[in-house]
């Protein structure tokens, strides 16, 4: 297949969360909603259901206001309100990690806003790398599982689990070499690299594979186009599709991204171990340079300099979600090493309410006349 008739097809996933749950459910399958960050996709997929993600959307938020107040993430007000709305009607349940506060009270809110979807809660331990953590993940895990077992009527299988890590395992390599060759091929649009990462939410993942192999092979026949500006970019969702076009516009390239939706959940791999789930849990025990993950030393900065120097980065841009609070801490930090290091970096605040872009069309602009 040609690279552009692939990018069609990854567009049409990313923009049609709704037609894919739908053809699972179709298929006589069942859905799981899996909200930011870090939850135990695995498990979902081993017991026979799809992990779809949810993250919410770009929209008016009116219902969920009745259960938030208005300076709260707009991320997590948006799944919530999709959920009201009946958009995620006929998924069997949802698991929401309790890594931020905010998500912390989408979990209780959910209960009582949207009773037909069960409501898993995940909670993770801050603490993951010693033992006391990793027992604590475990539990969390053992937790999840119950709850599928009862609401499937099924028996959890560590051998199948197994099978889903080798799954996933997969995905994570094809996602970490699509985004490096994607850094070959400034023809493609940052709308098109967002599509590529957006519509792994909404498949199976060894569907994903699948054609993100197909890319990397098209890639590889493509002669790269024209040099643009390179930039990393780093946040918790950069999917705006106005804010993509933002950087096709200006004619900026997207080389690498610290961004939570995209290349972060593809960094650690589950090693090998005793059982699938004692290895599902060294996946998050090793888990680290992320907002939401407790590191004392905030390696996550050093990471980002690192990346941006190996890819020819110019610049950094922060993509902050509005009200969210461990990304808010993390830019001070994330701003001095850049600084450090020599390398522009940039904040752009976004909300997936806002539909008026021209502030940080403006900042990004006067960014890139910088660098
Ligand atoms: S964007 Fe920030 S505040 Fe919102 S759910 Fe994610 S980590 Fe929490």
């Amino acid at each position: 297949m040609a690279v552009q008739e692939l990018l069609n097809k990854f567009h049409d996933i990313a923009a049609n969360p709704g037609k894919q749950m739908e053809a699972y459910l179709k298929a006589g399958k069942r859905v799981v909603l899996c909200a930011p960050v870090y939850t135990p996709e695995e498990i979902v997929h081993a017991m026979g259901a799809v992990p779809m993600g949810a993250w919410g959307a770009d929209t008016e938020l009116q219902l969920s206001k009745k259960y938030f107040p208005a300076f709260i993430c707009s991320i997590m007000q948006s799944i919530l309100e999709l959920g009201i709305k009946g958009t995620y009607d006929g998924a069997s349940a949802i698991i929401i990690p309790s890594l931020c506060d905010s998500l912390k009270c989408l979990g209780e809110n959910w209960k009582y806003a949207v009773p037909d979807i069960t409501f898993i809660p995940m909670v993770h331990p801050q603490n993951r790398a010693g033992e006391a953590g990793r027992a604590f993940t475990k539990a969390g895990y053992q937790r999840v599982i119950k709850t599928l077992e009862k609401l499937f009527a099924t028996t959890y299988d560590d051998a199948a689990l197994w099978g889903s890590i080798r799954i996933y395992n997969e995905h994570n390599a094809v996602m970490r070499e699509v985004s490096a060759l994607l850094a070959e091929h400034p023809e493609i649009s940052a709308c098109a690299r967002s599509d590529i990462f957006k519509s792994a939410m909404f498949m199976l993942k060894e569907e994903h594979t699948a054609l993100v192999k197909d890319l990397i092979e098209a890639l590889k026949r493509s002669p790269a186009g024209e040099t643009k500006v390179k930039v990393l970019i780093s946040g918790i969702i950069a999917d705006s599709h106005s804010l993509n076009s933002i950087f096709d516009d200006l004619g900026i390239q997207i080389v690498a991204d610290d961004v939570a939706a995209q290349s972060r959940q593809y960094r650690t791999d589950a090693p090998e171990a005793e059982t699938a789930l004692d290895s599902l849990v060294l996946k998050f025990s090793g888990m680290g340079n992320c907002s939401l993950l407790f590191d004392v030393d905030k390696k996550r900065a050093d990471l980002i300099v690192k990346t941006a120097q190996e890819t020819g980065a110019r610049g950094v841009i922060v993509i902050l979600t509005k009200f969210c609070d461990p990304e808010e801490f993390d830019y001070v930090i994330i701003k001095s090493r850049c600084e450090e290091a020599g390398l522009p970096v940039t904040l752009v605040e976004v909300d997936r309410q806002m539909v008026n872009y021209e502030q940080a069309r403006t900042i990004i602009e006067t960014f890139k006349d910088m660098i």
